[in-house]
């Protein structure tokens, strides 16, 4: 049986759907307890050790006590993230196999644990170039969804474009989801860090607008199934991945409460990916309350 705290499991009206990556650590099932723990209403969590190319398969029970312990918590629209290793666009052969065949594990656990939404780095090309990478993106995008049938949609996380990572842009994710033949179950996910280290600023009011109006056009609002909510330890259009505590960073807390407060965001998940995990609950609380200003 699996005991946890009673915790607010209901969620209130005008309540976004908010959470952390929290860990797995002691069992899947564990996660659930910790996310609603800290205010969460959803959570991000890796279904297996996210710097190891080898995952055991999932036993009937674990599956059975993980969904048990998310009805429990009352958590909707989970994410789970791909390991680090994982790069579909790598041009070494060896690389490219080994990731493809760790992309088609991912999805065939979410699948399994009915997680609906898995995000992943779209990959770096290491010196073949970002058009070579791309299109190789797409194509592995499509082995992996065909080998793995189900209603779990991979969601392309936007880099800070750090190395030789593509998807530093609206157009990069674009291009993948347009060259594939699984549309359908190709999505986007925006990290405010990655986003503004790949040069977005959408800080003050009019650039938020401007940077917007460029998502609509180039990817879509249909296409963005999860957010990232991250501050930055490095300035805009730095290119470097290095998240910070929510008012701790580069990015002024304007440009949260312009997401939080945007109506077309408003039933995206939101998961934070802070360094500091006991800041989570206060992060949430926070980001739930200027979520009602405008
Ligand atoms: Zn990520
Ligand atoms: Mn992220
Ligand atoms: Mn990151």
């Amino acid at each position: 049986m699996v005991t946890q705290k009673k915790t607010s499991s209901s969620k209130k009206i005008n309540e976004q759907c908010i959470g952390a990556h929290v860990s797995i650590a002691g069992g899947l099932y564990k996660a659930a307890g910790r996310a609603a723990a800290i205010g969460g209403t959803t959570m991000q969590i890796f279904t297996a050790s996210s710097r190891s190319w080898f995952s055991k398969k999932l036993t009937a029970e674990e599956i059975e006590k993980f969904k048990e312990a998310v009805k429990q918590a009352g958590l909707e629209h989970i994410v789970s993230h791909a390991s680090y290793l994982i790069n579909i666009g790598s041009p070494e052969k060896s690389t490219e196999k080994k990731s493809v065949k760790a992309l088609i594990e991912e999805l065939e656990r979410c699948v399994a644990l009915d997680i609906p939404y898995l995000v992943l780095h779209p990959g770096a090309h290491t010196g073949s170039g970002e058009e070579v990478c791309l299109k190789q993106i797409a194509h592995n995008l499509d082995v992996a969804l065909q080998a793995v049938p189900g209603k779990t949609i991979i969601a392309l996380e936007i880099t800070a474009g750090q190395g030789t990572n593509v998807g530093y842009s609206f157009e990069h994710l674009h291009t993948i989801i347009d060259l594939s033949k699984e549309k359908k179950r190709l999505g986007v996910c925006i990290d405010t860090c990655h986003m503004f280290a790949a040069g977005y600023d959408f800080t003050t009011a009019e650039n938020y607008e401007a940077v917007m109006k460029d998502f609509l056009k180039t990817v879509g609002i249909r296409r963005l199934k999860v957010m990232h909510i991250n501050d930055s330890k490095t300035p805009c259009g730095s290119r470097k991945d290095r998240h910070e505590s929510l008012g701790k960073g580069t990015i002024p807390l304007t440009g949260f409460k312009l997401i939080m407060a945007d109506k077309r965001l408003a039933k995206i998940p939101k998961i934070l990916e802070t360094p500091n995990e006991e800041l989570y609950a206060e992060e949430i609380a926070l980001l739930q309350k200027i979520a009602q200003t405008k």
